[in-house]
């Protein structure tokens, strides 16, 4: 089970990742929560991203393929898994296809929401700077602190004007990404506009009946192949 998100930044597919992939009992695999650790920890991939990341560029090919090639290998990732933020190029989606040779079945969910939606609830998401939780900033509920006790801050890319350079990136940059899967008849797009339950009710109605299909249609000897399907 093999699922990738694709959305604009604040479009809640780090939200939707982490609920298909609790449903689904994979792992969410978030390529920008994996880059803002490096950059905690302060490592050298850590230094090596921090500057495209401040100023809301894509980080090179390179090291993101990297990346997620190192991470699918981990054993968790063996049964599928949810990516989240990856690929965001057409070079990204052809490296992704190459790692997935052998691993089942790709399903692929954008998410679309208005511009100035996205940009009114990145003005608004906080998250800690202890645990990493996201939390809604509104006159109603200031509150500066988080559950865990760390302090709630703006994302620096989340400031208005990177958002803006963000969702410039994305439209260029992920566009290509989006027509790599709508030509594999495995992109379903949804409105990301919607109250978060019926986001998910309608990303559950579209994967089931895949994953459905594809398991139910497998020799007791399956062992791989046919890594996209479509609806
Ligand atoms: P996200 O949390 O997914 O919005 O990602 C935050 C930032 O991490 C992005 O604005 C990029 O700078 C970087 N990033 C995350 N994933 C990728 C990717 N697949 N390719 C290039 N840059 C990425």
């Amino acid at each position: 089970m093999i699922l990738v998100l694709i959305g604009p930044p604040g479009s809640g597919k780090g939200t939707q990742a982490a609920r298909v992939a609790l449903a689904l009992d994979v792992p969410r695999i978030s390529t920008g929560d994996i880059l803002r650790r490096a950059i905690e920890a302060g490592d050298a991939l850590g230094a090596s991203v921090g500057d495209a990341m401040s100023r809301g560029e894509l980080v090179g090919n390179e090291i993101m393929i990297g990346l997620v090639s190192h991470r699918l290998a981990h054993p968790d990732a063996a049964r599928g898994f949810v990516l989240d933020g990856f690929p965001r190029t057409i070079e990204q989606a052809v490296a992704l296809d190459a790692l997935l040779e052998e691993r089942g079945p790709l399903a692929a969910i954008e998410l679309t929401v208005p511009d100035s939606e996205l940009r009114r609830r990145l003005s608004q998401r906080r998250v800690c700077g202890r645990c990493g939780a996201s939390a809604r900033f509104s006159e109603d509920s200031p509150e500066s602190t988080c559950a865990c006790g760390g302090s709630l801050v703006l994302r620096p890319d989340d400031d208005d004007q990177v958002v803006r350079d963000r969702l410039a990136v994305y439209a260029k940059a992920t566009a290509p990404v989006l027509e790599f899967y709508r030509g594999r008849r495995a992109l379903h797009t949804i409105n990301g506009n919607l109250p978060t339950d019926q986001v998910t009710e309608r990303i559950n109605l579209a994967i089931d009946p895949i994953f459905e299909k594809y398991f139910s249609g497998l020799p007791d000897t399956w062992s791989g192949g046919t890594p996209f399907l479509t609806s």
